[in-house]
């Protein structure tokens, strides 16, 4: 018999968070996937932890000249709801 808190959802470890996350952060993931990553988030403080680290080194690195602005307007935006989920963990 298996029950999980999660219902259907997708709940990945700390080692596939940090495996997956430049891609979520990136918005490359597949939604479910993606999902999956956040609810991780949410309930992970050092997941969390290690998620704004890598968010201000990719945040640097498109600042240093890879970004375009509408792709920044969208991660504004993702990030946002991501900063959202984090809090509500907290
Ligand atoms: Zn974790």
């Amino acid at each position: 018999m298996t029950e999980t808190t999660s219902g259907n959802l997708d709940m990945p470890t700390c080692q596939e968070v940090a495996l997956r996350l430049s891609d979520h952060l990136d918005r490359a993931l597949p939604l479910r996937r993606s999902l999956g990553v956040q609810a991780h988030l949410a309930l992970c403080p050092n997941c969390r932890r290690y998620a704004a680290q890598l968010r201000e080194t990719l945040g640097l690195a498109r600042a240093a000249g890879q970004a375009a602005p509408a792709d920044e307007a969208g991660e504004a935006a993702a990030l946002a709801m991501f900063d959202r989920l984090a809090k509500k963990g907290a």
